[in-house]
């Protein structure tokens, strides 16, 4: 037995069972005998586990509760724990034009790096993937255009590491490369552009270097600092090279995330399954995320019910720079949503409330909010 229990409102049985080093059968046993019928899954309150615990001739202590504003604190101030740090997968995210080749190139990638016991084995495609190259992981997020990426944005969740402007040296620059930059620029995260469909015969990527230069991406050889590469994603022509340049630039990065705390990231798309209710890919960015976790995620909350890889498979945990796909959730989240784990599953639901309740109230202001304009319109 531990000398003080410390506890959270609204544990189970099975929770102080681990707590106590007993087993959940005699927590309920114990609790029945002080005349509370419950089973190892339901919540106790306050007063319960104290008794329980002067039953045992321990001294209980209440552990501070986990607020509801914790998610927003725990990216905007980095209050993650960062005395323990190890570094972490770069995730990438490949942005440009219109038709200069964004999913051939991640297809091309997705294909060409899975390892021989995954093969025949990609049954769904998520939002993200990690591939190998060499002995490093690279996380490539597989975000339908420009629009999730802004709206990711918009929510505050900057979850890009690094950016591949993708431009067809058949085309050039156009509007879309130009407004991927700026997204990057905002984003701060360094553009490493690849020169796409060289192999095409009109190809011309001395210009879309020159073009570039116009927008601050000076190429190393006209004495900058921006890297281009030179590749065909229909053929794979120079594609482990922009692989390699991917993995240069991350070093510099130094990215490192503290896997042993409770898992936190960001969500990348979400929807709703027929069968398996919500569904949602999650980019976890700091900590572990568990199989079981209680979790609050944007407004909603759930337990992570399964957790599958890019390749439908199961797994039990994921560590930072890892996308997941889970169910368990109650709503459906939206794509820039944060996620956190909570300790338990009554403060995950609890927060969850408060934040899908301050979010309606958030929504009413902005909807209905009688102004003396339209005050005056109605009367
Ligand atoms: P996205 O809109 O940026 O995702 O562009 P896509 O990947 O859909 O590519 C648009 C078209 O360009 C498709 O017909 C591709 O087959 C073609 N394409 C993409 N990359 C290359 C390349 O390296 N060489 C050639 N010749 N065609 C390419
Ligand atoms: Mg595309």
């Amino acid at each position: 037995l531990p000398k003080v229990l410390v506890y959270q409102d609204g544990m189970n049985a099975q929770d102080l069972g681990k707590l106590l080093h007993r087993e959940p059968a005699e927590i309920v046993k114990k609790l029945f005998m002080l005349g509370m019928m419950v089973n190892q899954n339901q919540s106790l309150d306050k007063d319960a586990i104290e008794l329980l615990a002067t039953d045992y001739g321990i001294e209980a202590k209440e552990k501070e509760n986990v607020n509801v504003s914790d998610i927003d604190k725990f990216f905007n101030e980095e209050e993650h724990n960062t005395d323990y740090q190890e570094s972490r997968p770069p995730v990438v995210t490949i942005m440009g034009h219109v038709d200069h080749g964004k999913t051939t190139l991640l297809d091309y990638l997705r294909h060409s790096h899975i390892t021989a016991g995954e093969a025949g084995g990609i049954t769904q495609a998520i939002g993200a993937y990690q591939l190998k190259h060499g002995d490093q992981t690279i996380t490539f997020l597989d975000t339908p255009g420009h629009a999730a990426f802004t709206a990711m944005r918009a929510r505050g969740a900057d979850i890009t590491d690094v950016t591949v402007l993708v431009v067809a040296a058949d085309d050039g620059v156009m509007p879309q490369t130009v407004e991927a930059i700026d997204h990057a620029k905002a984003a701060g995260t360094p553009i490493i552009v690849a020169v796409n469909k060289i192999d095409k015969p009109n190809a011309n990527p001395q210009h879309v270097k020159e073009h570039l230069m116009n927008y601050g991406l000076v190429p190393e050889d006209f004495g900058g600092d921006t890297i281009f590469v030179d590749i065909s994603a229909k053929n794979g022509t120079n594609v482990d090279e922009l692989l390699n340049m991917i993995l240069l630039q991350s070093e510099v990065l130094e990215l490192k995330a503290n896997p042993k705390q409770n898992g936190a990231g960001s969500v990348v798309e979400a929807r709703l399954d027929k069968g398996k209710g919500p569904v949602a890919t999650l980019l976890v960015q700091q900590g572990t995320l568990h199989v079981g976790d209680p979790i609050v995620v944007g407004d909603t909350f759930g337990r992570v019910r399964t957790m599958t890889n890019e390749n439908g498979k199961d797994i039990k945990d994921a560590k930072p720079s890892t996308p997941v796909e889970i169910t368990g959730l109650n709503d459906v989240p939206e794509a820039g949503d944060r996620f956190i784990v909570f300790n338990n599953e009554k403060t995950a639901r609890a927060a969850g409330e408060e934040r899908a309740k301050e979010s309606q109230i958030e929504e009413r202001k902005q909807n209905n909010r009688v102004t003396l304009d339209n005050l005056f319109d109605s009367m």
